[in-house]
C-alpha cells in the first residue's frame, strides 16, 4: 500500500445515475439490474442506482436493485426534499447521496435562495434522512466554485446533525490538482470524503487522483466515463492509475473491467472512442513496424498495462506502418512461407493498401500472399445462388446454393433477421465438413446515406482457430455473405 493514500480506498459507481444522465441514454430496469449485479461482482463498494424522484420506471429499477441482495451498498441520489428521502427509504436503499448546491452561483441563480436558507434545508434533510434509517453522504454541488470557508462550516454542521460521509462535487469540471491539494485536506478531516469530478476540460482523472492523494477516501466514478456533457471520472482509469502508476492494490477484479465496459457501452448505446484509455478498441493494438517488433520480443517495451490484466488480448494489425517482422509473423500464422524477396514484395503491397486508406484484414493479406507466391487458388466454397426474404408477418428466411468442394449443396434457414438467416444457412451448408462459429460481426457504412457502401467484418472460428475477413457491397446482406464465404474458405482450406 502506498502511504499517499488512505487504507481501503472506496469506489462509488454512478453509471446508473450520473452516467444515465448522458443526453440520449436511458436504461430500462432489466438493464440497470444487470449492470448493478456486474458492478457489485467487480468489487465496487457503493452503487448509486438512480434518482428516485425521476420516474416510476426509475423507482422500479432502484427497488429491484435494492432487493437483489448484492454485496455493494445501494445508494440513491436525493435533493433536500422529504419526498425524495421517503422514496429512497421506501425503496429499500441503504444510503442517500444528498446533494446541496454550495456555490453562490448555484445558491443565488439556480435556487434563488441565501446561503443560510440552503444550509437550513441541508440540515433538515440530513436529520430527516437519518430518522428514516439511511446512511447519509452529504454532497456539496459545484464545490469547486464555492467559498471554501462556507463549505467547511456547512459540512461540519452537517456531520454534527448526523451526516455519515461528505462529497466534494466538481460539478462542471473546474477542479485542478493544485486546487484539490488546497481544498481537500481540511474537508477530509471533518468526515470520510468522496471526490466527484467531471471531465469537461479533460481533468477528471487528474483531479480525482489529486483529491485521493490529499485525504479523500472514495472516488465517484462511472464505467467508460459515461456521464453528463464530457462525462465523469472513468472507473477503469482510476483503478489502473492507482495500480500501475502508484502501486496501490485495489480490491477491484480488474480482469472483468473490459467485459463490464462492453456491457455498459452496449446497454447505453454510447460507443467508446477507439483510442479510449484501457477499454478502447485500439488500447492494445499495434501496427507500427518498430513498435510491433518490440512488442513481439518483449511486450513491456510498448505496453504499460498487460492486456490480460483487464481481461483483454493484444492485437497486431497490418498497415502502412507494418514492418517485415509483423508481416512475416502474420504470414507464418497462416502457414505461408515467403522467401526474402517475396516477403519484401508482400510488405510493399500491404503498405500500398494502407496508403490507400484501407484496413488490412487477414483476407487482404491472404490475397496478397497468394498473388505474390503465385499459389493456385481453388476455393473450397463457391456461391452459386442466394436469396433472402424478410418483412412484417413473416420469419426472415435465406436460401443458398453452394459448391462445396466441387459438390452442389442447397439449403435454407430462418433467423432473427435476413442477415442472421444468411449466416445460419451458410454455416449449416458446411456443417458436415466443419463446425464454424461466428464470433463477431461488425458493420461500417463507408459513406452516409442509404446508398452507402457497407463494409462487413466477421470473425470466425473453427477448432480454436480464429480468422477475420471482410466483404463490401451496397447490399448489407451480400456484404455479409461475401465476408462469411471468404472467411469460411480460409478456415476450410486450413490456412490459418
Ligand atoms: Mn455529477
Amino acid at each position: 500500500m502506498s502511504a499517499l493514500f488512505v487504507n481501503n480506498l472506496r469506489f462509488l459507481d454512478t453509471t446508473l445515475r450520473d452516467g444515465e444522465q448522458t443526453p440520449g441514454v436511458s436504461l430500462n430496469p432489466d438493464q440497470k439490474l444487470e449492470i448493478a449485479a456486474r458492478l457489485a461482482a467487480v468489487g465496487v463498494d457503493v452503487i448509486e442506482a438512480g434518482s428516485a424522484a425521476a420516474s416510476e420506471g426509475e423507482r422500479d429499477a432502484i427497488r429491484r436493485i435494492a432487493d437483489a441482495g448484492l454485496s455493494a451498498e445501494i445508494c440513491t441520489y436525493v435533493r433536500a426534499l422529504h419526498q425524495d428521502i421517503d422514496y429512497a427509504a421506501d425503496l429499500g436503499a441503504d444510503s442517500v447521496h444528498l446533494v446541496i448546491p454550495v456555490s453562490d452561483l448555484h445558491i443565488a441563480k439556480k435556487l434563488r435562495k441565501t446561503r443560510d436558507e440552503v444550509a437550513a434545508m441541508a440540515y433538515d434533510a440530513v436529520e430527516y434522512a437519518k430518522s428514516r434509517g439511511l446512511i447519509v453522504e452529504l454532497s456539496g454541488e459545484d464545490a469547486s466554485r464555492a467559498d471554501q470557508q462556507f463549505l467547511q462550516e456547512l459540512f461540519t454542521e452537517g456531520v454534527r446533525r448526523g451526516a455519515d460521509r461528505l462529497c466534494f462535487c466538481d460539478t462542471v469540471g473546474l477542479l485542478t490538482p493544485e486546487k484539490a491539494a488546497a481544498f481537500i485536506p481540511p474537508l477530509a478531516k471533518i468526515a470520510p470524503l468522496s471526490i466527484h469530478c467531471h471531465d469537461d476540460l479533460g481533468f477528471a482523472l487528474a483531479s480525482t487522483m489529486a483529491a485521493l492523494k490529499n485525504g479523500a477516501s472514495c472516488a465517484h466514478v462511472t464505467v467508460n466515463g459515461l456521464g453528463e456533457r464530457a462525462g465523469n471520472t472513468p472507473f477503469e482509469e482510476v483503478v489502473m492509475a492507482l495500480e500501475i502508476l502508484y502501486g496501490y492494490q485495489t480490491r477491484i477484479k480488474k480482469e472483468e473491467i473490459f467485459s463490464l465496459s462492453t456491457l455498459v457501452s452496449r446497454h447505453s448505446g454510447v460507443p467508446l472512442p477507439i483510442n479510449k484509455a484501457v477499454v478502447g478498441e485500439m488500447a492494445f493494438t499495434h501496427e507500427s513496424g518498430i513498435h510491433a517488433h518490440g512488442v513481439m520480443r518483449e511486450p513491456s517495451t510498448y505496453e504499460s498495462i498487460k492486456p490480460e490484466m483487464v481481461g483483454r488480448k493484444r492485437r497486431m494489425v497490418l498497415g502502412k506502418h507494418s514492418g517485415s517482422a509483423s508481416v512475416e509473423a502474420a504470414l507464418s500464422e497462416m502457414n505461408y512461407h515467403a522467401d526474402e524477396k517475396q516477403l519484401r514484395e508482400i510488405v510493399k503491397r500491404i503498405k500500398k493498401l494502407g496508403d490507400d486508406g484501407k484496413r488490412v484484414t487477414d483476407t487482404d493479406l491472404m490475397a496478397v500472399a497468394e498473388a505474390v507466391l503465385a499459389l493456385q487458388c481453388h476455393p473450397f466454397l463457391k456461391l452459386r445462388q442466394f436469396t433472402a426474404n424478410s418483412g412484417s408477418h413473416m420469419i426472415p428466411t435465406a436460401s443458398v446454393t453452394l459448391m462445396v468442394n466441387g459438390q452442389e449443396i442447397t439449403g435454407a434457414a430462418t433467423g432473427d433477421g435476413p442477415v442472421d438467416a444468411a449466416m445460419q444457412v451458410l454455416r449449416n451448408s458446411v456443417r458436415d465438413v466443419a463446425d464454424i462459429q461466428l464470433e463477431e460481426y461488425h458493420v461500417d457504412a463507408i459513406r452516409g446515406g442509404t446508398d452507402a457502401l457497407v463494409d462487413v467484418t466477421v470473425r470466425l472460428s473453427k477448432d480454436g482457430k480464429i480468422i477475420t475477413s471482410r466483404g463490401a457491397s451496397t447490399d448489407i446482406i451480400m456484404a455479409s455473405v461475401e465476408a462469411m464465404i471468404a472467411g469460411m474458405n480460409r478456415l476450410l482450406e486450413g490456412r490459418t
